[in-house]
């Protein structure tokens, strides 16, 4: 169990408080999403309502080291005085903390909230430099960990500074922590884990790891085809990633001699060309033409899969059943969403792609769990331990 806000008495005490506020703007610098800020203000408000200072960190986009004007927080820290109605002081220097940042902080009073610049003006910052953790670490005297899209990357404001301060993870790395964690190493059985997407070998080393982990493993998406391949089926023009036909052929050797079932589609929606409009065949796996390409799974696969998924206690899910951004090759990926939707048991989506369509079909509130971090999220779920939560103490 790792500590949390709550292990904390905050009255007088300065939290500096890593979020991802990481959110798009538009051509004119304006917020077109603000999830990723409504999503850390339970956090926030809770520290501020018991006395906190609150100093937060974020990056915004890849400024590569250098103040740019267009990715400052400058709208977050606006956006954020509207939803905490409080308001939010823009401590905001091109070198991060310096004397100004320092004074603004200082004259913080119980229960304010700041905001510092974009931690990626500094180039110190994603390589994690000890001097500007330092210099960060100086503003508080608690860090708090509540950026779950960074906790993989070992940066100065997301693991660094927690060599200088007590951690403690807020409300929403508690969550992830709690959802993922459990899933995984805890989980209610049968436990099964669906794994979509493009490409087979960005997500190898989650494969091999949940299969030592679940009842069952359910292939889908593009890189179904990749295993085809190594069963030796013919697949047109679909999706192929050549370099992974030898792994994805000892998966399945693997799964065979572990007595994990590892289910695969029996049918695809083939389409002639790569577009939402295109002429579209619906055949088994084993009649692909030669001239078209898997785009989605077909209605056998959908109850196949779907039979597997209604017995489960426990469901992860990482990545899409076929090409869903476009409508026409989104139905298997809306049929599990809503297979997942009415189940009892416990439903962690990975971020990225699955997490998308999810919130896409208006589904979101149906799953016990989404989580906000696409990397972070898979290298969780391939065992490793993230930077960003290592440091958090235990409690
Ligand atoms: P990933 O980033 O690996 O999770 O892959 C997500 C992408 O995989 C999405 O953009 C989907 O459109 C794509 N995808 C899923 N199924 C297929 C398919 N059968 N053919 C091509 N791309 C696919």
């Amino acid at each position: 169990m790792k500590k949390t806000v709550r292990d904390i008495s905050w009255q007088g005490v300065r939290a500096l408080v890593r979020c991802d506020f990481n959110v798009p703007l538009d051509g004119d610098g304006r917020i077109t999403d603000d999830t990723r800020i409504r999503a850390a203000l339970p956090t926030i408000e809770y520290l501020a309502d018991n006395g906190a200072r609150v100093i937060i960190m974020s990056h915004l986009g890849r400024p590569k080291g250098e103040p740019k004007p267009e990715y400052s927080l400058k709208p977050v820290a606006e956006r954020l005085s509207e939803l905490t109605g409080k308001q939010v002081v823009f401590a905001a220097s091109p070198v991060v903390v310096d004397d100004g940042v320092r004074a603004k902080v200082a004259a913080l009073k119980d229960g304010e909230i700041a905001l510092l610049e974009n931690v990626r003006y500094r180039k110190e910052e994603t390589e994690n430099g000890k001097e500007f953790s330092k210099e960060l670490a100086s503003l508080g005297d608690v860090f708090v960990q509540e950026a779950f899209g960074t906790a993989h990357r070992a940066h100065s404001s997301t693991a660094g500074v927690a060599e200088f301060l007590p951690a403690v993870s807020g409300f929403l790395i508690e969550k992830e922590v709690k959802f993922l964690g459990d899933a995984v190493e805890n989980p209610e059985r049968p436990f099964v884990a669906i794994m979509g997407g493009a490409k087979v070998g960005d997500k190898i080393k989650v494969i091999e790891n949940l299969m030592k982990k679940v009842d069952t493993l359910i292939i889908a998406g593009g890189m179904s085809y990749t295993f085809f391949k190594a069963m030796g089926l013919e697949i047109g023009t679909s999706i192929l990633d050549e370099g992974s036909i030898g792994l994805a052929g000892e998966l399945l050797a693997k799964a065979e001699k572990s007595g994990v079932k590892l289910l695969l589609p029996v049918d695809v929606v083939c389409a002639d060309e790569f577009k939402n409009d295109a002429k579209t065949a619906v055949v088994d796996r084993e009649n692909i033409p030669a001239d078209m390409m898997g785009m989605d799974i077909g209605p056998k696969t959908v109850e196949l899969f779907g039979k597997e998924l209604k017995a489960a206690k426990t469901v992860v899910w990482n990545g899409p059943a076929g090409v869903f951004e476009m409508p026409e090759f989104a139905k298997g990926t809306r049929a599990i969403a809503e297979i997942l939707a009415e189940s009892d048991a416990v439903t962690v989506i990975g971020g990225g792609d699955s997490a998308a369509a999810v919130k896409g079909f208006g589904l979101e509130d149906k799953m016990t769990h989404i989580s906000t971090g696409g990397g972070a999220s898979l290298e969780f779920l391939e065992g490793i331990e993230l930077p960003g939560i290592a440091v958090i103490q235990e409690a």
